[in-house]
């Protein structure tokens, strides 16, 4: 049987002592978040992931989900499990107390979400979809939308959904055919079918709010053409809306969560923000759930790692290579073996660098919306908008990698059902390939992050790296870490260097280089995140050895084993694209 236990430890060490959330005290809104009701939700969170969605991510995964005639039964246990989840009041956590929400800062909702996406990342997926549909809407709906809509939204009486993909386009939304005829009485009549879309139909929430990409007759040609309606599957006045599910996709992993098609049949719909405009508000919506996709990568890495190190300290084959280290046993736990130890050190290091990463992520979306510095906030959205689609595709490709690693740790057992191991594998996979699949975050990272402004986007993550190295220059028990890291900046300066330059004489070498662009920024920022680990890690090791000598344990692990792989990915990327282009396919 597979085990989860929500890591408390690691998200206090991450707000606590990493972001050093008091430093924010007089930022609107923090200081209700204090200390102690902090502590009082991860604890709360804890307690209802691990003993009430944890039990139930097997089974769902098992059962699926069921269509019947048009609408969708989610597996035994899970609506009653939303039920709670609502009761909890879960859902309005970070939402306008406007609107009913309790106005608490994101990065608990962050800590939140992971706990959720470890312990059933199939549950996760609706709450996910409204919390992004809550963010599009209060940003760009109309007054009169969100007071008809977001009470409930916030609430979790209804959910929300995204209705980009249609049968001929999921990249490419340009393509889109699903139309919206304009009504006397300023509604819209929107008719086309939309395919995959997650929670399009369940039986958790009353109403199903669908956020919906559609062109109006007089829509100029692609992108530029394409309009946000909101559409409800049943109509303020308790009528049902044209909005029909036809049926449920079979596929690898989350089972417990419905990929639906829905058809728009003369549905009634509302414009959100201006005709045309549906692009621009959509991007509320997709990097919010672009975030969130990220964090399922992380939540999944986090419950495999758990359970391959339990398999690895009780599971005995063999003898350590310098000699027998439990001779009380017939043979050796295989965390003795260092190919073992190398795959749960990757996961360590992964899981525990993401994790800071997210947090501080979500950190500087509060600041963004909360601080009264203008600079500050605009600091803010630059360093959001760089990571975006680093955290999406670096977050989620690791997820899967994580995931098969701890199936590997498992030797065969891994890969049987009963120890629960090769669904992280399954659910993990999906991650890389919606909200736009990695490919596409690593065209937006160096099409769009890359040169927006001069490098003003980079400048959030290039300026700390270099300020911290130089800070610490005279310390020597620093110099572990910050050295490999001030060498790593600079590889990631020329590589940056050479994709700006190429890409402007020949763009399929900026395009060729584009992912590995991307995993090499990734382990630069992990690096940058390491080396102020082991910083607050030497400052603080004598209150708790333990704790803080395996944080500088695994600081130097990732120094020393995953950080040269930058330069394997520097060469290939200033190789160009000439071997990709010019080969015959
Ligand atoms: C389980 C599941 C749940 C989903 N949930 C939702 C949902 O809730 N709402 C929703 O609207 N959609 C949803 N989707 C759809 C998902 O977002 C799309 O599948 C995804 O965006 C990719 O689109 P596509 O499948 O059409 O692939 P394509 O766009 O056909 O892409 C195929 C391949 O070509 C690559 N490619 C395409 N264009 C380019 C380019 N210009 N440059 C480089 N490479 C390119 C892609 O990276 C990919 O590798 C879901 C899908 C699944 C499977």
């Amino acid at each position: 049987m597979p085990v989860y236990k929500a890591p408390i430890r690691e998200f206090e060490f991450v707000l606590n002592e990493y972001l050093g959330l008091e430093r924010y005290q007089d930022v609107p809104g923090f200081s209700e978040a204090s200390e102690d009701l902090r502590s009082a939700i991860l604890q709360e969170g804890a307690r209802f992931c691990e003993e009430v969605l944890f039990p139930l991510n097997q089974k769902g995964d098992q059962q699926g989900v069921r269509y019947e005639n048009g609408t969708v039964k989610l597996p035994d246990g899970f609506v009653d499990a939303y039920k709670q989840y609502v009761e909890g009041g879960w859902p309005s956590f970070a939402c306008d107390p406007n609107y009913g929400g309790q106005g608490l800062p994101e990065f608990l909702n962050m800590a939140a979400i992971e706990m959720i996406c470890s312990a059933n990342l199939s549950f996760g997926i609706t709450p996910g979809l409204s919390h992004g549909a809550y963010n599009a809407l209060m940003l760009h709906g109309s007054e009169e939308l969100k007071a008809a809509y977001l009470p409930k939204i916030v609430t979790g009486e209804w959910s929300g959904v995204m209705g980009l993909t249609e049968p001929q386009c999921g990249t490419d939304l340009g393509l889109i055919r699903t139309k919206a005829i304009p009504q006397e009485d300023g509604s819209y009549t929107i008719t086309g079918t939309k395919i995959f879309i997650s929670s399009g139909e369940q039986d958790a929430t009353d109403n199903i709010i669908h956020l919906v990409l559609a062109k109006l007759p007089d829509a100029p040609e692609g992108t530029k053409g394409i309009s946000l309606f909101l559409v409800p599957k049943v109509l303020l006045d308790g009528t049902r809306n044209g909005v029909n599910c036809s049926g449920v996709e079979h596929k690898m992993g989350i089972h417990a969560s419905p990929t639906c098609v829905i058809n728009f049949e003369e549905a009634k719909g509302w414009l959100i923000s201006v005709p045309h405009g549906g692009m621009k508000a959509m991007f509320t919506m997709m990097n919010s759930a672009r975030l969130y996709v990220g964090v399922q990568g992380l939540g999944l890495a986090e419950v495999a790692q758990q359970n391959a190190f339990a398999y690895a300290n009780e599971r005995v084959q063999g003898r350590a290579l310098t000699g027998v280290a439990r001779p009380d046993k017939p043979a050796d736990p295989i965390i003795v073996h260092p190919d073992v130890r190398r795959m749960l050190l990757t996961m360590k290091a992964f899981t525990e660098a993401a994790r800071a990463l997210a947090m501080e992520t979500a950190l500087k979306s509060d600041l963004y919306h909360r601080h009264p510095d203008k600079k500050v906030r605009e600091d803010c959205d630059h360093f959001i908008q760089l990571m975006t689609p680093i955290l999406k595709a670096y977050f989620t490709d690791m997820g899967t990698e994580v995931a098969n690693l701890a199936m590997q740790v498992h030797g065969g057992y891994g890969y049987i059902a009963e120890y629960g191991v090769e669904q992280y594998a399954r659910d993990a996979r999906i991650a890389q390939i919606y909200e736009g699949t990695n490919g596409i975050q690593a065209l937006d990272l160096i099409g769009r992050k890359l040169p927006y402004n001069t490098g003003r986007y980079l400048r959030q993550f290039f300026h700390p790296a270099m300020a911290f190295v130089e800070e610490h220059r005279n310390n020597p028990e620093m110099a572990e870490f910050t050295k490999p890291l001030h060498k790593h900046l600079g590889y990631l300066q020329q590589a940056s260097l050479w994709l700006g330059q190429r890409g402007l004489v020949n763009p399929n070498d900026a395009a060729g280089g584009s992912v590995e662009y991307l995993r090499m920024f990734a382990l630069v920022v992990f690096a940058h995140i390491w080396a102020k680990k082991a910083a607050i890690a030497l400052q603080n090791r004598d209150k708790d050895p333990e704790y803080y000598e395996a944080k500088l344990a695994t600081a130097r692990f990732f120094m020393n084993k995953i950080l040269p792989g930058t330069v394997s990915l520097l060469q290939s990327i200033t190789n160009g694209s000439d071997s990709i282009m010019k080969a015959k396919l």
